[in-house]
């Protein structure tokens, strides 16, 4: 019997034993192809040498130096390097053990900033539907999938979520994609208008939609449109690129595809490419000085913030990046993969839209092409692809729909970047496989 707590699922879960580039292998030395990167986390497969090697030194030179006190060499080296890479004005980084963490300080470093300038007023957070910032409580309140948030809802923050932007659900008939950006986009100034703009801190987005929607970029013009009203308002952009940033996109930073920069960046996922547990915030130049001049401190902290071999892993992992033009093949072999998911399943009559970008890639699955109809969420059909892709060797992840409705059941695919053709080919084949065994029959 196992201790270990969480468990997904009731079953007994095979036990990982290693890691060889693509695969992951059990005890019983079955081998599983990783085609979501677990949850688009491990962007360079599971065995790459030079990470591993950092880690190693790393934690034995130094292992730990806690923050309060000092700082250490692989935490200043990984900052200068974001910051050198990061959209617009980015100049700060926070270091924070993981997702979650990150858009939870990215929260209350909004609050801090206007508190600072002297707008005690700005508290309110402005978020979206069918979106997903982490489980703590206020990522959690953040994010707008109902599911998710149900059972906790008495112990959230009050956030409002207007619309994503999801052209594949939300677009009208007749309508550009442009102009359905703009109208999703101009909610949220109806929104900041309704609460009061005197009242609202911050506007918290993903730019590629992951966990609850599939690999769901937003349509051309739409960020822009955020941008401005954000600025116009004096409201803060926060952009959560947890899942999709760090290459995931073909871009080191998925923002840059949307020609937008944030004011607060989060990240985690890709930076440690699962090798250590890492995340972090990153912030304007402009708002590191309200602070600094104002009180002085960021009033929060983590004992494990800015971790010496945490940091040596992300170090490594971003240099992997750049100098191997492992972004560039994230972009590259997502057009592969998109043309061969296109090519097995465009004419589908369950699969109704496949999208994405770079190496992060969805699957929506409907009962009806035509209605765009979602399957009946009774039937369990992620689950079930999830179990079925599983036992055919691949790792993939299937979410159900958010039962609100608006979207059904989907497949996101996140390979590592060191993907080949041929294991693409692999892919496709199993989740064929899956697919097929789990559909209802017509
Ligand atoms: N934001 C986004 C966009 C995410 O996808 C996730 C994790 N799926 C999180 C935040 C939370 O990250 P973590 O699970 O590391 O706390």
């Amino acid at each position: 019997m196992s201790h270990v707590f969480p468990r997904h699922t009731k079953a007994a879960l095979p036990t990982a034993v290693s890691g060889d580039g693509c695969y992951l292998i059990d005890a019983d030395g079955k081998r599983y192809f990783d085609g979501s990167g677990g949850a688009a986390v491990s962007c360079l497969g599971h065995s790459d040498a030079d990470v591993i090697k950092a880690v190693q030194d790393q934690v034995g030179k130094l292992a730990f130096a806690h923050t309060g006190f000092l700082t250490s060499e692989p935490a200043e080296e990984l900052a200068d390097l974001l910051v050198a890479n990061a959209p617009g004005d980015i100049d700060r980084v926070y270091f924070v053990s993981g997702g979650s963490e990150a858009t939870e300080a990215a929260i209350k470093l909004a609050r801090q900033y206007h508190l600072e300038r002297g707008e005690p007023q700005r508290r309110r957070i402005i978020a979206r539907k069918q979106s997903y910032h982490g489980n703590t409580l206020g990522a959690l309140a953040a994010g707008g999938n109902e599911w998710r948030r149900a059972q906790f809802a008495p112990l959230l923050i009050d956030i409002s979520h207007i619309s994503a932007c999801y052209e594949y659900v939300g677009k009208a008939n007749g309508e550009s994609s442009f102009d359905y950006g703009q109208r999703v986009a101009n909610e949220l100034e109806a929104e900041i208008l309704r609460l009061g703009p005197e009242t609202v801190m911050a506007f918290m987005a993903e730019p590629v939609v992951g966990a609850t929607s599939g690999a769901v970029p937003a349509v051309a013009g739409y960020f822009k449109r955020i941008r401005e009203i954000c600025d116009q308002y004096g409201v803060l952009l926060i952009l959560d690129e947890v899942m999709c940033g760090m290459g995931r996109t073909g871009h080191l930073f998925a923002c840059e595809a949307d020609g937008v920069a944030p004011d607060i960046l989060c990240i985690a996922k890709g930076l440690g490419a699962g090798y250590q547990p890492i995340g972090a915030m990153l912030c304007t130049r402009q708002i590191y000085e309200a602070i600094e001049h104002g009180s002085g401190f960021f009033q929060h902290g983590h004992t494990y913030i800015g971790h010496p071999v945490a940091t040596a892993a992300g170090l490594a992992v971003v240099k992997a990046l750049l100098e191997r033009g492992l972004v560039q093949r994230s972009a590259e072999m997502g057009e592969k993969l998109q043309t061969a998911l296109h090519d097995r399943f465009g004419k589908h009559p369950n699969v109704g839209d496949i999208r994405g970008r770079g190496l992060f890639r969805g699957v929506e699955l409907v009962a009806d092409r035509e209605t765009k109809a979602p399957f009946d969420p009774a039937l369990d059909l992620a689950k079930n692809i999830k179990k079925a892709a599983f036992q055919a060797g691949l790792i993939c992840y299937p979410m159900q729909g958010t039962r609100d409705g608006q979207n059904g059941d989907h497949i996101l695919l996140a390979p590592p970047f060191i993907i080949t053709e041929e294991q693409i080919a692999e892919v496709i084949d199993k989740l064929e496989t899956a697919i097929t065994q789990c559909l209802p029959q017509a």
